[in-house]
């Protein structure tokens, strides 16, 4: 390719995904945020419109009054399979062109996170239904893409030890999946999956730097910047939850003291909760504790949401600590937006408010623009990034299929 016809492919790739991005986009839009004339968005969108990768979207008044004609991703050129597995459930979906969901599925995992061939097959078959239910045609599915939890090699799809599901251990995930439904097939961390969810249709849409916080059961990260997520030397990028928040804390499972995941996470506040049953905390939680003689982290949940005190500090504690890991963060990465999603956000109102506080209090002042928002996919996200995934590869090879 010689440096002319470079420049011309890497436009169209640049005008294509800006229509990714912002559906109804029209052709003065494309010349004013790319900077190219007039006359060359016209001759790469007339390209885009005969490879019938963009359709036109009705019109939309300029800013001078005048009518345009904008356009939109063709929805139906091929669709893609998003799978977002973790600890609770398996969740599959077919995914169009432009990420929405046409079906979706979410089965409990009960028997296959301990057993490795009972989640293989259930996976396996979960795929194939999902494939069936939605309607679309086999072929037009042009790629698996699948958040799983890590640690693993992204390029390999190899996940190794995660420690919350012992049935994956040493799975090489994406040769399996690629030997049984011969779709090129990416697998990557769950948290960078839903980050990158997040940018392209959630809580960080339009913002190029975005780190994505998990604050579940356990505690994690995903960090999306440029619109590719960041994967580090290790492929490790993200372990928040081993940030050191107090180096006299408790002993955590990664070998240190104190990490945030020790102080923070759901799995730490069922600890910590049933510990202050144990010794007589006055709770609305106590009968419940008495009978079961376990507090879950879904009671704990709901009594923290009917006010009980016991409740009510153990969750704004977790939020307040996560919030310290996020002024850090801030310092650190600067990012334009940070993400907070998870069980715990999701299910109790005032966690990412005081989130936001302490991240406000701890950052250094001079930062004034980084937002900390709640998550705008909530359950989905994993979904919607895990498309993304796949998407991202595919259109290349596409844009380009003139050779000019
Ligand atoms: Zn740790």
């Amino acid at each position: 390719m010689n440096n002319q016809v470079k420049i011309k492919a890497s436009n169209k790739s640049i005008i294509f995904n800006y229509i990714r991005h912002n559906p109804k986009t029209f052709k003065a839009e494309l010349a004013e945020i790319t900077g190219l004339t007039f006359v060359a968005v016209k001759n790469i969108v007339s390209e885009l419109l005969e490879l019938n990768l963009i359709v036109e979207d009705g019109t939309k008044k300029s800013e001078t009054g005048r009518k345009s004609m904008a356009y939109k991703v063709n929805h139906e050129y091929a669709y893609t399979m998003g799978v977002h597995i973790s600890a609770l459930v398996i969740k599959t979906a077919v995914l169009d062109m432009c990420g929405h969901i046409v079906y979706k599925q979410s089965i409990p995992m009960t028997s296959e996170a301990d057993s490795q061939l009972a989640l293989i097959d259930s996976l396996y078959r979960q795929i194939e239904d999902t494939i069936v239910k939605s309607k679309v045609d086999k072929n037009k599915i042009c790629g698996i893409g699948i958040g799983v939890p890590g640690p693993l090699n992204f390029e390999t799809g190899m996940i190794y030890q995660p420690p919350n599901i012992p049935s994956l251990a040493f799975l090489p995930l994406k040769s399996i999946i690629e030997k049984q439904f011969s779709y090129p097939t990416y697998v990557d961390k769950d948290a960078n999956v839903i980050a990158l969810g997040e940018y392209w249709a959630g809580s960080a849409k339009g913002y190029s730097s975005t780190v994505y916080i998990d604050a579940d059961l356990g505690i994690g990260s995903g960090i999306v910047y440029d619109g590719k997520i960041f994967h580090g030397e290790n492929d490790g990028a993200g372990e928040i939850g081993h940030m050191t928040i107090d180096i006299n804390g408790p002993h955590c499972n990664c070998g240190s003291f104190g990490c945030l995941e020790t102080i923070a996470s759901g799995l730490a506040l069922v600890r910590n909760v049933n510990d202050a049953l144990s010794r007589n905390t006055k709770s609305n939680m106590q009968d419940a504790y008495i009978k079961k003689g376990h507090i879950d982290i879904n009671a704990l949940i709901e009594a923290a949401n009917n006010d009980d005190p016991l409740a009510v500090v153990t969750l704004s504690k977790s939020a307040s600590n996560l919030g310290i890991a996020i002024g850090s963060l801030i310092n650190l990465m600067d990012p334009q937006v940070i993400v907070v999603g998870g069980l715990l956000s999701y299910s109790y109102k005032p966690y990412v408010s005081i989130a936001k506080e302490m991240a406000d209090r701890k950052k250094l002042q001079s930062y004034t623009n980084n937002q900390v928002v709640a998550s705008g996919l909530a359950e989905d996200a994993g979904l919607i990034g895990a498309s993304q995934m796949v998407l991202n590869d595919f259109f290349e090879p596409h844009l380009n299929l003139k050779s000019n």
